[in-house]
């Protein structure tokens, strides 16, 4: 195969060169089955500095696919195809390619030995449609695939061949396609595909990627206090994206080596932290029970919990945490009211006049919560989980936090927008989150 028109020098206008991974199979567009193809490919390639600009699935169709192809090899320098490879009608791949690339298919006589030798190794006869594996488009490098049938391959399309009356695009694209098995296509790019990206020089540098974890601040606020770090063009990147009630802003860096990108997220890092002050709780993969159960252990406190609407979600997520029992005592699921009186001592009058969801009951659970475990800390929950039981005064997705710790006690409303596990799951970030408050404030 001639690649000498794919040299690495045609990338010197882009130094950060584009990429676009195409799914094939109507088993993915109709939502059968997830496209987990490309999820696996993007990470590997930004494992090597190849960022990704696009995701296509395509269904089992010659023009669409010859639309999608087209429109790949136009906008990106980089296609890496999987799917369509296999022996049956409705496998493609071959014949788009072709067609894109202007070439005829052609007969590939060792890719043929592949696949008989594979139905002798089974001891199973050769079905006549296999054959039609081993044609592949003119001028494409086969790439073998020991695990299966369908050979893989690998071509270059010249520009002219991109989308047709598109701007004039100076470079070629290159083409890999791989099959859609997931364990087929793995092992094709790992020890095919990913060497010969290498030796083609594309990437070569680095991506990283950071994450801030926030809590307690809306987002607009949140952009509001970075609005100019989020703006486009900033570099690095960085991006909100909420979830769950979690905020986090991630800073994404390309960079030509680790040490570069770095330098690049160390400083922004720094400002975000400075700008959002408590609000931050953790990086990366941190939940809030984790930065809870580190403060516990710095300050050597210990904790309970005394739970109605979230039925010991609280405990349950501080439990996850390796070397919990340390410092978590235990936890009461007070989801009635007479559990609320007898187990924690609340009392009666307060459920009578104030109702359970309340200021003042979510303060007594805490306080009782304390006293009969015996911790520093108790945090309790209360509210109206829904989908019914909402009043006008306290409609569904309202809830109280309470907090007591020696020498005091308080607690904070809140009304959730949700579902009932929605409002349940925010609800125990939002009681984590006044532990890790008031950690933060002791000595
Ligand atoms: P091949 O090119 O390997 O012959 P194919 O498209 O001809 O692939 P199919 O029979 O359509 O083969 O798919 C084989 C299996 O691989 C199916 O279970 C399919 O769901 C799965 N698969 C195909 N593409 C993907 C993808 N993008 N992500 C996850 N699974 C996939
Ligand atoms: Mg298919």
């Amino acid at each position: 195969m001639q690649l000498a028109f794919f040299h690495p020098s045609s990338f010197i206008l882009h130094p950060f060169m584009k990429c676009e991974i195409l799914s094939i199979g109507t088993e993915l567009t109709t939502g059968q089955n997830l496209d987990t193809n490309s999820q696996w490919l993007s990470l590997r390639l930004a494992e090597i500095g190849i960022p990704v600009q696009w995701h296509t699935t395509i269904a089992d169709d010659l023009d669409d696919n010859i639309a999608a192809f087209r429109v790949a090899t136009q906008r990106a320098q980089l296609v890496l195809a999987t799917g369509g490879l296999g022996p049956t009608l409705d496998d493609l791949t071959r014949e788009v390619v072709a067609k894109v690339a202007g070439v005829e298919l052609v007969f590939d006589e060792p890719s043929f030995e592949h696949i008989q030798q594979l139905f002798a190794k089974r001891k199973r006869p050769m079905p006549d449609r296999n054959r039609v594996q081993a044609y592949l488009p003119a001028g494409a490098e086969v790439i073998p695939n020991p695990f299966g049938t369908a050979p893989g391959f690998c071509i270059a399309i010249p520009a002219a061949c991109g989308l047709a009356g598109g701007s004039a695009k100076p470079q070629a694209a290159i083409v890999f396609a791989m099959p859609g098995v997931p364990s087929e296509m793995f092992a094709m790019y790992n020890e095919q595909v990913k060497p010969r990206l290498l030796k083609l020089g594309l990437g070569g540098g680095v991506q990283m990627q950071r994450k801030i974890n926030t809590f307690g601040s809306g987002e607009s606020h949140i952009e509001e206090k970075l609005f100019d770090l989020t703006r486009r063009g900033f570099v690095p990147e960085v991006g909100i994206t909420a979830s769950d009630a979690t905020i986090s802003l991630r800073i994404f860096a390309r960079a030509p080596s680790l040490l570069e990108a770095q330098a690049q997220i160390a400083p922004v890092e720094t400002t975000i932290r400075e700008r959002l002050g408590k609000f931050v709780f953790g990086v990366d993969d941190e939940e809030l029970q984790h930065a809870v159960l580190r403060l516990l252990d710095d300050k050597r406190k210990t904790l309970a919990t005394a739970e109605s609407i979230t039925a010991g979600l609280v405990a349950h997520r501080l439990a996850q945490v390796p070397g919990a029992s340390a410092w978590l005592r235990g936890g009461i699921v007070a989801y009635d009211n007479r559990i609320k009186h007898e187990l924690l001592g609340v009392p009666q009058e307060l459920l009578d006049i104030h109702g359970a969801v309340s200021a003042p009951v979510a303060e007594a659970m805490a306080v009782g919560c304390r006293e009969r475990l015996k911790t520093d800390l108790a945090v309790s929950t209360t509210g109206i989980a829904g989908p019914s039981g909402g009043t006008p005064e306290k409609p569904v997705g309202h809830v109280y936090v309470g907090l007591a710790w020696n020498g005091g006690v308080t607690s904070m409303p809140f009304s959730w927008a949700g579902t009932r596990v929605e409002v349940q799951s925010r609800t125990a970030k939002m009681a984590l989150n006044a532990v890790r408050l008031k950690l933060l404030e002791m000595t």
